[in-house]
């Protein structure tokens, strides 16, 4: 049996920043700390800090007045904004640059007057964060290219797109481009909106379905990025499988396989990749292990004065 390690492992910029917020205020202030929603989408990462006293709640009013909260690397309305300065509440912003972004990019597009058009899955904490940075009466959320049809906006008027960050590229261009069938004067996000990291590693599946039979996603079922990686894939014809930790990898699903892809969502922690390869070695005689170099090591983002 032969390993084939994409070139992408690790976390993140955008990750990384936010568990470094985390890590930093913990250390300044210790507990009682709050995080709004997971820091990140990942299991172990929530695990450990949880682990230290942190607790995370899914809504502010479990947060005493007066207390320390962090809002998750996903990002939140404008709204939960102002009910944590209601509350006095000292926040901490751990959202990523690059989400940052779309929400800038949809309000201005919301205070010019221009219909938004949100791609994105309508229960992610993403998607429900930037929707609040729209107007009610000019916000469409879409996932599928099916439902593009069936968008009530009047073609006379300004349409303008943003995306989440960790949709599939592929599904996104071809959903792009139904709406600019639809909407010819269709008005692009400002920026391309689908992240560096969602890229990269999207092309890195691809490039480990050239070679391998099998491919192991690592990542929460939680996790946007990593379930997209599992369906490319899957939809290069690719027998895929997303595990949680190396716990989850069973014989049946590598017997009589030759060549294991293995990559990760933007949330894991290299200690799961790791620990997936010592659990195949331990019951496969693996002959190679391919690495490749990774293209991310120079991206990082600044962390603000906690
Ligand atoms: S996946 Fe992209 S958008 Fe999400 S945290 Fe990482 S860098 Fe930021």
């Amino acid at each position: 049996m032969e390993i084939y390690l994409a070139h992408t492992q690790g976390f993140c910029a955008g990750v990384a920043r936010a568990i470094d917020i985390v890590n930093r205020v913990y250390e300044k202030h210790n507990t009682p700390l709050y995080v709004f929603h997971e820091i990140v989408h990942n299991t172990l990462v929530v695990e450990s800090f949880k682990k230290k006293g942190i607790q995370f709640v899914d809504d502010l009013s479990d947060v005493p007045d007066g207390g320390r909260v962090i809002f998750s690397a996903h990002g939140v309305s404008p709204k939960i904004i102002e009910d944590a300065q209601k509350k006095n509440l000292i926040f901490f912003d751990a959202t990523c640059p690059l989400v940052h972004r779309v929400h800038k990019c949809a309000s201005e597009f919301s205070k010019d007057g221009i219909d938004v058009i949100l791609i994105g899955h309508k229960k992610h904490q993403e998607v429900i964060g930037t929707k609040g940075y729209v107007d009610p009466s000019l916000l469409h959320i879409i996932q599928g290219e099916d439902e593009v049809e069936n968008l009530l906006i009047d073609s006379s008027k300004k349409v303008g797109y943003v995306t989440q960050t960790t949709l599939s590229l592929d599904d996104t261009k071809n959903l792009v481009q139904r709406l600019k069938a639809r909407f010819p004067s269709l008005i692009d996000a400002k920026v391309e909106d689908v992240c560096y990291a969602t890229q990269n590693r999207q092309n890195a599946v691809k490039e480990l379905c050239n070679a391998c039979d099998t491919i192991i996603i690592c990542g929460s079922s939680n996790s946007s990025n990593s379930n997209r990686l599992r369906e490319l894939a899957e939809k290069c014809g690719v027998e895929s499988y997303l595990i949680d930790s190396a716990d989850e990898i069973k014989l049946s699903m590598l017997n009589n396989k030759e060549k294991i892809g293995i990559s990760s969502g933007a949330s894991v922690p290299e200690s799961v990749v790791l620990d997936v390869i010592d659990k195949i070695k331990s019951e496969f005689p693996v002959s190679e292990i391919h690495i490749s170099e990774s293209p991310e090591k120079q991206v990082a983002f600044p962390i603000p004065e906690i």
